[in-house]
C-alpha cells in the first residue's frame, strides 16, 4: 500500500497485535460474541487515534457522522454505537472493524462527486459491520490465522533498519488481505444488497453505489495501482453488474443526490491537511481558473492565500466568494479573522458581526469578534460578545485568555485571575494557574460558588504528582509573577 502513511502501518500492526492476543486465548472453535466485537473495535479506534491518522476538524467529522447516520435511521438497528472517522490519507479507501467503527480515508471522500456516492460507500461497510461479516471470517479461520500472524508480525519486528519500512509496508499488506479483511463475494454481495436498500430507503440515489464503483475503477486504471479498497472488497466488475442489476429491476426511483448538503466545502477543508501550502494554491487557482464562479474553490484559494500571507488577494477573493454566495457563515466568518490578522479591526467586527447572526454559536467567531472589540478600546463590547462562551464546556485555552483580559480592562479582577488561572492550567503551566486562583480567591466571599469552582481547581492541582520538585529559581519566578 504505498500511499498509506506510516503511522497507519503501525497502527495496522496494533490491530494485529489485539487480533493475535484475541485469538490466542480463544482456540479453534471459540466464537467471536458481540462484546469481543466492541472490545477490538474499540481498541483499534484507540490505537488510530493515538498514532494521530484520524482527522479531528469537528465540520469534517460532524458532516461524516450526519451522512452515516442518515444511513444507519434506514437500517434495522444493530447492536452497536457505530461511529465514522476520517483517515488522514490520500489513498482510495474505506472499510469498517467490528464494533460499528466505519473508517473513509480522505482521498475517498475528494474522489466522491455528490453525497449519495458517499453515503453509497457509507451504506455497503454499514451492511459489512450488521451482517457481521468480520466476526464470521475471524471464526472461521482462526487456526491458520495464528500461524500466519505470528509469522507476519516476526517479520515486521525482526527486520531492521531500512528492512523495517519493508517489513512494514508487506506486513500492512498483508494485514489488510488477510485479515482486514478480505471478503468473500458472498459477502460483498450481501453487502451491495442491504447497503443499496439501506441507501435508497434513506432518500439517496441508488445509483450514486454504481457510479462510484465505476469512478474507483477508472481511478485504478489511470493510476496504475490497485486503490486499497479493491483489496478488501473483491470482485469489482460482479459488483458492477449485480449492482445494475438491482437498479433495473428493484430500485427505478432516482433519489437525490445530496440530503445533508456542503461536500464541496467539506471537500475543501480535507485538502487543506497535510498538503504544502504552495501545491494547495496552485490547485485552488486551477480550480477557479476552470470555473470562476466555483464559490468553494474561490473560498479555498482566499484561505490558502491568508494562510501564505497574501493577505490583499486573500481578501480580494474572500469578497468575490462573498458576492456569488452572500448568506455563506464560513466565508464571512474566514473573511473577518483575516481582516483582523491584517489590522483592520473596523472592517474584522463588520464581518464577524454579520457570521455572529449567522451562526451564533461558532467559538472562533465569538473569540476574534471579542478580540477585535479590544483591539479598537471597546472593552465592555468585548466582553459581552466573550461572555457567550464563557460557560461552555469545550472552552479553549485562548477563549480563556481573551476573557482574563476582558474582565482586566473591565476592573473585574477576580474573574480575570480566575480565567487566566484556567487559561494556565489548559497550557499546563500549573505554577501560574495556581497563582492565578489563589489570587482569584481574594475575590469571592465564603459561600460563593465560584470561590468552591476555584477551590475545587487548587485542590485539583495540588493532589496531582509534580513532575520534578521546584527548584529555588522556579519559586523566586512564580512569586514575581505579575499580570
Ligand atoms: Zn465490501
Amino acid at each position: 500500500m504505498p500511499h498509506v502513511v506510516p503511522s497507519l502501518k503501525i497502527a495496522f500492526i496494533a490491530l494485529f497485535v489485539v487480533l493475535f492476543l484475541f485469538l490466542s486465548s480463544y482456540g479453534a472453535q471459540a466464537s467471536f460474541t458481540l462484546e469481543d466485537e466492541k472490545k477490538l473495535g474499540k481498541e483499534f479506534y484507540e490505537k488510530l487515534e493515538k498514532s494521530k491518522v484520524l482527522i479531528s476538524n469537528p465540520k469534517i467529522n460532524n458532516y461524516l457522522n450526519r451522512v452515516g447516520q442518515l444511513v444507519l435511521a434506514s437500517s434495522p438497528k444493530a447492536p452497536f454505537e457505530f461511529k465514522f472517522s476520517v483517515i488522514n490519507s490520500s489513498a482510495i479507501n474505506a472499510f469498517a472493524t467490528p464494533g460499528g467503527y466505519v473508517y473513509v480515508n480522505k482521498g475517498l471522500i475528494n474522489l466522491c462527486e455528490n453525497e449519495s456516492e458517499l453515503a453509497g460507500v457509507l451504506a455497503h461497510e454499514i451492511a459489512h459491520i450488521n451482517a457481521r461479516h468480520i466476526a464470521a471470517i475471524i471464526e472461521k479461520s482462526t487456526k491458520l490465522n495464528i500461524a500466519a500472524l505470528a509469522a507476519i508480525l516476526a517479520g515486521a519486528f525482526l527486520g531492521g533498519g531500512g528492512e523495517v519500512t519493508a517489513a512494514l509496508a508487506s506486513f500492512s499488506m498483508a494485514a489488510v488481505t488477510s485479515m482486514n479483511l478480505k471478503y468473500s463475494r458472498d459477502h460483498e454481495e450481501e453487502a451491495d444488497r442491504l447497503g443499496m436498500a439501506y441507501l435508497v430507503s434513506s432518500g439517496y440515489d441508488g445509483k450514486s453505489m454504481l457510479d462510484f464503483l465505476k469512478i474507483m475503477r477508472k481511478y485504478e486504471f489511470y493510476s496504475k495501482s490497485v486503490p486499497s479498497y479493491f483489496l478488501t472488497h473483491p470482485g469489482t466488475d460482479e459488483r458492477i453488474r449485480y449492482l445494475d442489476g438491482l437498479l433495473q429491476v428493484r430500485y427505478r426511483n432516482i433519489g437525490k443526490e445530496s440530503i445533508i448538503g456542503g461536500l464541496t466545502r467539506i471537500q475543501v477543508y480535507l485538502r487543506f491537511i497535510g498538503k504544502n501550502p504552495e501545491l494547495k494554491l496552485t490547485y485552488f487557482q486551477n480550480s477557479v481558473q476552470a470555473n470562476p464562479s466555483n464559490v468553494d474553490a474561490l473560498y479555498g484559494l482566499a484561505l490558502t492565500q491568508e494562510k501564505l500571507g497574501l493577505t490583499s488577494e486573500s481578501i480580494k477573493n474572500f469578497k468575490k466568494a462573498l458576492t456569488l454566495s452572500p448568506s455563506d457563515g464560513d466565508i464571512v466568518r474566514d473573511l473577518g479573522i483575516t481582516c483582523f490578522r491584517s489590522g483592520q479591526t473596523g472592517e474584522a467586527i463588520h464581518y464577524l458581526s454579520r457570521a455572529l447572526s449567522l451562526n451564533p454559536d461558532d467559538s472562533n467567531t465569538i473569540v476574534y469578534l471579542g478580540r477585535a472589540y479590544q483591539a479598537e478600546g471597546r472593552f465592555q463590547e468585548a466582553l459581552k460578545i466573550l461572555k457567550k462562551i464563557e460557560n461552555k464546556p469545550s472552552i479553549e485555552a485562548d477563549a480563556h485568555y481573551q476573557l482574563a483580559m476582558a474582565y482586566g480592562e473591565t476592573k473585574d479582577q477576580g474573574a480575570s485571575h480566575y480565567h487566566f488561572g484556567m487559561y494556565f492550567k489548559k497550557i499546563r503551566k500549573k505554577d501560574s494557574a495556581l497563582f492565578h486562583f489563589k489570587a482569584a480567591l481574594n475575590y469571592y466571599a465564603a459561600g460563593n460558588p465560584k470561590r468552591q469552582d476555584i477551590e475545587k481547581e487548587i485542590e485539583e492541582m495540588q493532589k496531582e504528582k509534580p513532575p520534578k520538585p521546584p527548584s529555588p529559581g522556579d519559586r523566586n519566578a512564580t512569586a514575581g509573577f505579575s499580570f
